[in-house]
């Protein structure tokens, strides 16, 4: 057997990108395609607002749902990636259904929408809560009350569920960190399966309190997050518009990263571990695999 000119590609390892969308109106599962392409192998999916309407009903957020898991079937159908579901209703959504229900009928909306997503992943649909949160900019007094309220919700939904949630909010510095664990422990919630999506800083252990980064995998955050100990994960919070193109990473961002840092050096194969394997464990209690190149659950 000549094995010159052959490539130590271990093809054991899964590369993950934990955070993205994809819209029926958008590429799709072209855009899974890049990712498959570039060497990704598994995808968490969040749904979204997929019309331009913010849904003010129950079954809009059903609707929704079903929309992305539909998208998460065809890619797996059409790519052979695995694809996770992460559903909720967006907080934010909860800001402009106030204008339209009253803000008492929007908290109520929020909650039973978070109870279907609860039980989504009762039914193994999908695997965790997410985006919930607050939002990323200042409101009105009574609607960041209102959002807490909501906040509270459905992280004893997910502490039911015994899920993790992906929490949507403003950047955090340690002391936003502090706040938001000290937030969650109120509501007996386990801080290792809380995960603060699209963060930016890349902090220590120490100063994340307990909750676990999906950093942003831009150049300097996914060097910076190497020099710690997981868990921790990269995405591209990919959004599939294509009138925004460029507006955030693409979605084969998270599988170029990886392929650089194993071409750059052999060694750094077990660092990749970390956000692929270590923490998708640690957090969803469940280890993507790949089998002879195929992505398995
Ligand atoms: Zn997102």
């Amino acid at each position: 057997m000549n094995l010159e000119g052959v490539v130590a590609e271990p093809s054991d390892l899964p590369v993950v990108d934990h955070h993205c969308h994809l819209s029926p109106d958008g590429e799709g599962v072209a855009a899974a395609q890049r990712f498959r392409a570039a060497g990704g192998t598994h995808l968490f999916l969040a749904t979204q607002q997929y019309g331009p309407k913010t849904p003010t009903r129950l079954e809009e957020y059903a609707a929704q749902f079903e929309t992305t898991e539909r998208i998460a079937r065809a890619v797996e159908a059409e790519t052979g990636l695995v694809v996770y579901l992460t559903v909720a209703p967006y907080p934010i959504d909860m800001i402009r259904a106030a204008e339209t229900l009253g803000l008492q009928a929007a908290v109520g909306l929020q909650r039973s929408a978070l109870e279907l997503a609860g039980r989504w992943v009762e039914e193994g649909k999908a695997v965790a809560l997410g985006e919930i949160g607050r939002p990323h900019f200042a409101v009105a007094p009574e609607l960041a009350e209102a959002s807490s309220e909501v906040l509270r919700s459905a992280l004893e939904i997910a502490r039911d569920v015994g899920c993790p949630a992906v929490v949507h909010c403003e950047e955090l510095d340690a002391a936003g960190y502090r706040e938001l664990a000290a937030f969650a422990a109120r509501a007996s919630f386990p801080l290792g399966k809380l995960v603060k999506h699209y963060a930016k800083t890349v902090l220590s252990p120490e100063e994340l309190g307990g909750i676990v980064p999906s950093y942003l995998a831009s150049r300097d955050a996914v060097a910076g997050s190497l020099r710690h100990p997981g868990p921790w994960f990269w995405e591209t919070d990919f959004l599939d518009d294509p009138k925004r193109p460029g507006a955030v990473l693409d979605l084969a961002t998270v599988a170029r990263r990886a392929k650089a840092l194993r071409a750059s050096a052999p060694e750094n194969l077990d660092l990749l571990r970390i956000p692929f394997e270590q923490a998708v464990e640690q957090v969803y209690g469940f280890l993507p695999t790949v089998r002879h190149g195929v992505p398995t659950r």
